[in-house]
């Protein structure tokens, strides 16, 4: 009876066992539609849906006596709309489902046309609106995105660029209340775009429903897209004359709207497109005016920017200027050039710490490297790393100049002195006089002294050892005094005399490091003698040239002496004679700078080689210390004897006091009385010897 009154009716009807899914029903309009016969009813999926398990849309378990339930579902392979009521019927004395089929494509499409034409036409006019007001690119695109969202009424919409662009420009807008996937739709952005690359490139659209997830279509995406509580897709590509930009994704759309999101996707894709382009063109712009196009760094106009900031203490400059670049730029093209610029500020990057540390192309050739918050050690390790590489380690060279200031001072004034420096330095290379050449003939890297770091850690793990060599008056054989000369003595290893490591040190300009280390070793012992009540005598540290020409090398020794309160008369500043006096201007100033804060200086080593006769003119000091080489020949060389007694004349009158180096045997002190000389120190009276020695014999 009620099957003669189902097959009556124009839509299409089931009945199914809902425990088994088997056809128990099939109504003529049913039968008609899908090219049934009655004969061969098997299993609802197998027939309605061509699956051989039950589908996962299932309402079964959503079945009433009462009522009708009422849901909606498209069927993508014949794309027909359906309304489907499902309830629980008694069939044949069993509880069975039964399921009326209405179909409303055409209704639908009738709709969505009509409804679809009016609202398309609204979008781009809005769309048109927000490009054309005057807003940011950034703006108007987030603007467009929220009148589609809103007009589709999904869940989010984002535009995503290609990996080689820049990824800020990603963008995502949300509905009310419905929580951002920004983060992690980005980490996925760029594998859909390898699986949707070609269909992209095609200007061709990706559409990916609920149901065919269901289905198990699109398992790449379902992969990806799945765990993030996705479960439906429209993505149209941006394009702009030839240029791909990204692609414009919706997703969690409403089920249905997936076309309708397609065709309003393409109708402002090219809203879209612009905004992005617009934005990418003003970027570009921005960097053209604060970035240089050859090296990748901030260029000047960055730097005078950034030199308003307030900059955070203590601050180091450099700057570095290439040696002969318009050289070669004439002799080897423009090419080499290029690559000699691009070459030096990768050399510079790979030093620097990014973050804290900017390098700027400030010029043609020059660039200045700007370190915030630095200590003055890690400063000077990054200075002498710079001077290694970038004197005869590589095909061409650069003069370097460099500052540091711990204490608020205009640091533009700062940089204009570490600039000066530079033009120092310049002038040193093109006058052809190159710093210190006293170690030159033997610069093997000892123990790796000149690997980043590993002068650091050897004053970490205390291999460097102060020993200390006294000296005494020639007339009564007092003790007078004491140098400080450093020892390498790695635990485990060789010990390593200092004419084997300094010269390593100075080549890569670390020799700073070390001499304050040394400088504040023995202020720390000065201190804890002091503190136990000894008798104490001065106490001379050797200083190299390049120590002496780092900036502010005065003021880091007052401020080492203050930190433990020595008294002045205690220390004593040797510095190494030398003919080929780098500066000899910068060198008298901080001579001058040294003596003006009460410290006594030493001149080191006299007559190594040729005796500098100006030094003895020019420039204040309080101690000649006259080389063992000297004192070596005084035995059988007249000339010796003269110029050691002449020396004598000139030093006394003006209070300076005369030191014999390397005395070792009687008759070399003999001779010695015989020249006037003050004070001597050597083997005869003792070598260097290590703290406790000294204390034990002398304090
Ligand atoms: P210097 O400043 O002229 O130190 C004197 C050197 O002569 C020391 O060698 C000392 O051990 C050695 N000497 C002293 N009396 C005699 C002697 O009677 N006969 C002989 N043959 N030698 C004697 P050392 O300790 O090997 O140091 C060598 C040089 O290394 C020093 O020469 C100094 O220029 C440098 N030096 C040592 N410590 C430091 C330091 O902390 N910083 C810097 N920049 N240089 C240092
Ligand atoms: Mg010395
Ligand atoms: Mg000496």
């Amino acid at each position: 009876m009620l099957d003669f009154i189902l097959d009556e009716i124009s839509e299409r009807v089931y009945v199914v066992d809902p425990k088994t899914y088997d056809l128990l029903y099939v109504n003529w309009e049913a039968l008609r539609n899908i090219s049934l016969s009655t004969s061969r009813l098997g299993k609802c999926y197998e027939i309605l849906q061509g699956r051989d398990s039950p589908c996962k849309m299932c309402t079964n378990h959503l079945l009433s006596w009462d009522r009708f339930y009422t849901w909606e579902y498209v069927d993508p392979q014949r794309n027909q709309h359906f309304l489907l009521k499902n309830r629980l019927i008694e069939w044949e004395g069993c509880p069975a489902r039964l399921e009326i089929a209405f179909d409303v494509t055409q209704k639908e499409e009738q709709i969505q046309s009509s409804e679809g034409a009016s609202g398309i036409e609204n979008l781009i006019t809005k769309c048109a609106e927000t490009l054309y007001d005057g807003k940011s690119p950034c703006v108007s695109l987030r603007e467009i995105l929220k009148i589609v969202g809103e007009y589709l009424n999904c869940q989010q919409i984002y535009v995503f660029e290609t990996a080689d662009e820049r990824q800020e420009l990603a963008v995502e807008w949300c509905a009310p209340e419905v929580e951002t996937r920004f983060d992690k739709m980005r980490t996925v952005s760029q594998s859909l775009l390898k699986i949707w690359g070609g269909l992209f490139h095609d200007k061709k659209y990706v559409m990916i429903t609920q149901l065919d997830f269901q289905k198990g279509q699109y398992q790449e995406e379902y992969a990806l897209l799945n765990p993030l509580g996705v479960y439906s897709m429209v993505a149209v590509p941006l394009w702009i004359e030839n240029h791909f930009l990204g692609y414009l994704a919706g997703c969690n759309l409403q089920e249905r709207s997936e076309s309708k999101a397609v065709s309003a996707f393409h109708s402002v894709a090219s809203f879209v497109a612009f905004s992005l382009w617009k934005q990418h063109a003003l970027d570009q712009l921005e960097k053209l005016s604060y970035w240089d196009s050859l090296t990748g760094l901030p260029n000047r106009n960055l730097f005078i920017e950034d030199m308003e900031k307030q900059a955070e203490l203590p601050v180091g400059v450099l700057c570095i200027n290439i040696n002969g670049m318009k050289e070669v730029n004439d002799s080897d093209g423009h090419k080499v050039g290029d690559y000699v610029l691009i070459d030096a500020s990768k050399t510079i990057q790979a030093l620097i710490k990014q973050g804290k540390q900017s390098c700027y192309r400030v010029g043609g050739d020059e660039f200045i490297i700007i370190c915030e918050g630095i200590s003055h050690f890690d400063f000077m390790e990054l200075e002498g790393q710079l001077r290694m590489l970038f004197s005869g380690h590589k095909d061409y060279t650069a003069s370097i100049g460099s500052n540091w200031l711990d204490c608020e001072e205009n640091l533009s004034e700062v940089v204009r002195q570490a600039e000066e420096r530079m033009y120092e330095d310049k002038k040193r290379f093109y006058h052809g006089k190159k710093p210190s050449k006293r170690y030159r003939h033997q610069i093997d890297d000892v123990l790796g002294l000149a690997t980043p770091g590993m002068l650091q850690k050897l004053i970490h793990e205390g291999s460097f050892h102060i020993y200390y060599q006294p000296k005494f008056s020639v007339a009564d054989s007092k003790l007078t005094g004491a140098e400080a000369l450093v020892r390498l003595m790695p635990e485990g290893q060789d010990g390593c005399p200092p004419d084997k490591f300094i010269p390593v040190l100075e080549s890569c300009r670390l020799i700073p490091i070390l001499d304050f280390y040394v400088f504040e070793q023995v202020c720390t012992q000065l201190r804890k003698w002091l503190d136990a009540g000894k008798e104490v005598v001065p106490i001379s540290t050797n200083f190299s040239r390049l120590t002496i020409n780092t900036p502010d090398f005065v003021h880091q020794l007052v401020t080492i002496r203050d930190k433990y309160q020595i008294p002045p008369e205690l220390l004593e500043v040797e510095i190494t004679e030398t003919v080929e006096a780098d500066d000899p201007d910068c060198f008298s100033e901080t001579l001058r700078q040294l003596q003006e804060n009460n410290f006594f200086i030493a001149i080191d080593d006299f007559g190594v080689r040729n005796a500098n006769i100006s030094l003895l003119i020019d420039v204040n000091f309080h101690v000649l210390k006259v080389d063992k080489h000297v004192v070596n020949k005084l035995h059988d060389n007249d000339k010796a004897q003269q110029l050691m007694a002449a020396l004598a004349k000139i030093c006394h009158p003006r209070q300076i006091k005369m030191i014999a180096e390397g005395v070792e045997t009687e008759e070399q002190l003999d001779l010695i009385r015989e020249t006037g000389c003050d004070d001597l120190q050597g083997y005869l009276f003792s070598k260097p010897i290590d703290v406790k020695e000294f204390e034990r014999k002398y304090l």
